[in-house]
């Protein structure tokens, strides 16, 4: 009889999720860093299936996620990581400890069989595992000929197939056909912080989003007028960081009580420099949030000359009230750029539900479109000194303490 501790388990086949990440796994250096990242991430969003059966693991440049018990239920599985920022790709596959070619052209037979779109076919492997006795192109020419044979109608075209079945050798054996697109980007939270500067409207949401994708975790600012915008902007915005949720996860938002600060800039600056005001009072607000909560950025919804508070002359008034860099993501895009990634993220539809937001209200009928940053600087200093400097760090310590 022999040893139960010396017989390897008999070989399994099952079906799993082959995760695969693009650019960091081009950054040698931190790509430890990365990666462990990106596992966290999945790890986390796989626990809310409350099933504990369910691993990840890393297999030489792909994260593969199989459950312990049996096949994967890749549906349930594929919409819960499918907006992890750092991933390319995801294949639903079936992966074998088989490791005799005999075999593992059977297992391929079984799972390509069926899934043949057109006529022609090739077979691409991947051998990452240099043990294996076949290369790459032995293996694929040895299961094409196996497929050949055993599909009737099939050709075989390496050029322009209509289907490519793939074969991937790395310490286990993994097949898979198509693939479902991720993200990219960075994993989240790996680049630092950033705060962003979130109103209702259409651009800002599309501006955290972007700025998410490159790794920035998010800490949303709202800046709040009371009774001159209603509450329900704040839901909105509320509603606007819930479906960013799925992408960072949920975050808590932070209201800045801006009535004061509004009502005070209307009654001691020109009305057509007020916009500009306002914007740098709030650039001064979230630095100060910036500064509490170790956030290394701003960000904001401007684009390049899509209003007059967003001309180059205007952002250059506006970007000397914070020492920190302001990321833009949206300054080169055209709107119906914008309003395509806010579909596709689902923030559109929260973001035109028609309320006031600040700026709008209290904005001049012909807001200056290129002011002198110097000018508004020398005007702003003597306001600070009058009590705007109070003001602004009380609205800051409001946000930070109350929300
Ligand atoms: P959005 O569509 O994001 O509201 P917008 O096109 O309306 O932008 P502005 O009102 O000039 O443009 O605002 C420019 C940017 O300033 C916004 O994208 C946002 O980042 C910030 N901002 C404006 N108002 C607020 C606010 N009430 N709270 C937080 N941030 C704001
Ligand atoms: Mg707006």
């Amino acid at each position: 009889m022999s040893n139960p501790q010396t017989t390897p388990p008999p070989p399994t086949t099952k079906r799993i999720l082959l995760v695969k990440y693009g650019e960091v796994a081009l950054r040698q250096g931190n790509r430890g860093f990365y990666e462990k990242q990106i596992m966290d991430d999945i790890r986390r969003r796989i626990k809310s299936l409350h099933t504990g059966n369910i691993r990840v693991f890393r297999e030489q440049g792909r994260f593969v996620i199989e459950d312990l018990s049996g096949d994967l239920d890749t549906d349930a599985v594929l919409p819960l990581v499918q907006t992890i920022f750092g991933c390319i790709a995801f294949c639903v596959g079936i992966k074998t400890t088989e490791r005799e070619m005999g075999a593992l052209r059977q297992i391929a037979l079984e799972f390509f069989r069926d899934k043949l779109r057109g006529g022609s076919f090739k077979v691409a492997s991947k051998r990452a595992d240099k043990r294996f006795p076949l290369t790459s192109q032995e293996i694929s020419a040895d299961i094409g000929e196996c497929l050949f044979d055993n599909m009737p109608g099939a050709r075989v075209d390496l050029h322009a197939p209509d289907t490519v079945f793939h074969v991937e050798v790395r310490n286990h054996v993994y097949f898979y056909v198509t693939s479902v697109g991720g993200e990219g980007g960075l994993p989240y939270g790996s680049a630092g912080r950033g705060v962003l500067l979130l109103s209702g409207g259409i651009d800002s949401p599309v501006a955290g989003y972007l700025a998410a994708k490159r790794g920035v975790s998010l800490i949303p600012l709202y800046f709040h007028s009371p009774p001159y915008v209603s509450e329900r902007v704040t839901d909105k915005v509320n509603d606007l960081l819930g479906a960013l949720a799925p992408y960072t996860g949920v975050i808590p938002l932070r209201v800045v009580p801006f009535t004061d600060i509004q009502l005070y800039l209307q009654e001691h600056v020109p009305a057509e420099k007020l916009t500009i005001f306002l914007k740098r009072a709030m650039m001064h607000i979230a630095s100060h949030v910036a500064a509490a909560e170790k956030a290394l950025c701003l960000i904001t919804g401007d684009a390049v000359g899509q209003v007059a508070s967003q001309t180059l002359q205007s952002l250059a008034a506006v970007n000397s009230a914070t020492p920190l860099p302001v990321l833009r993501p949206l300054t080169t895009m055209d709107k119906h750029e914008i309003i395509a990634i806010a579909r596709r993220i689902g923030t559109f539809d929260i973001s035109i539900r028609p309320f006031e937001d600040c700026c709008t209200l209290f904005v001049a009928k012909h807001p200056e479109n290129k002011p002198n940053a110097q000018v508004i600087e020398r005007m702003e200093s003597r306001l600070m000194e009058i009590g705007l400097r109070e003001m602004i760090l009380a609205a800051a310590e409001h946000a930070l303490t109350r929300s």
